[in-house]
């Protein structure tokens, strides 16, 4: 294909190319990233509902400052086993309340980069259908296709990735973006996101 027209214009470009007979318009192309986006923690708060049902539950008052560096079942060995099985129990992934501000931004960088979902759902097989309607009530603006629910995000290549396990970085090929959450808290990163406006930003200056 040889390009015969060539246009730019901050972010957005694209070339007209001729292919005999067709004239086909290819936009953004090169532009335009694909980003993984992880749900526990990055667009979904996990945390929030673990400790609200692990509180009421119990009669405990464990905040999200105490998980500072840890989890709840690092925190509360003694509740390691029933916290595991409630994550495992159908609807406990129905109800998360959505990350402040990530729809906003979320919508907004998939207008010029394409979204993918990526959650390692396998760790909770249970949570998949939760996991699914829980995208189409919140995130109804990324098409179906563009979710992967996997097991190990080794298989994932994407251009960044948006996590709050920096084990996934590991193998990815890709720049990770560390989304904080309380049990990263004194991690080192080089790409630390503390919030949703964290990573509008640091799209807004790539573009
Ligand atoms: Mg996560």
């Amino acid at each position: 294909m040889i390009p015969v027209f060539f246009y730019q214009n901050g972010a957005r470009s694209f070339t007209i190319v001729k292919v005999n007979p067709i004239l086909l318009i290819r936009t953004g192309g090169w532009q335009m990233a694909a980003i993984a986006v992880d749900m526990d923690e990055v667009i979904a708060d996990f945390v929030g509902k673990e400790l609200k049902l692990f509180n009421r539950l119990f009669h405990e008052s464990v905040t999200r400052d105490d998980l500072r560096g840890t989890s709840l079942r690092q925190l509360k060995p003694e509740f390691s086993d029933v916290l595991l099985y409630l994550r495992n129990t159908n609807g406990y992934f129905a109800d998360l309340e959505v990350i402040p501000d990530a729809q906003q931004v979320v919508r907004e960088l998939s207008r010029h980069h394409n979204i993918f979902i990526t959650t390692a759902a396998m760790e909770f097989p249970n949570s998949v259908t939760d996991k699914y309607n829980w995208l189409r009530r919140y995130f109804d603006f990324i098409p179906e296709l563009n979710y992967v629910f996997c097991g190990d995000k080794r298989i994932i290549h994407a251009d960044y990735l948006i996590d709050d396990n920096s084990r996934h970085f590991t193998h990815f090929s890709g720049k990770g973006l560390l989304f904080s959450s309380p049990h990263n808290y004194y991690e080192k990163a080089e790409n630390r996101m503390n919030s949703w406006n964290d990573v509008l930003k640091f799209f807004g200056e790539i573009d």
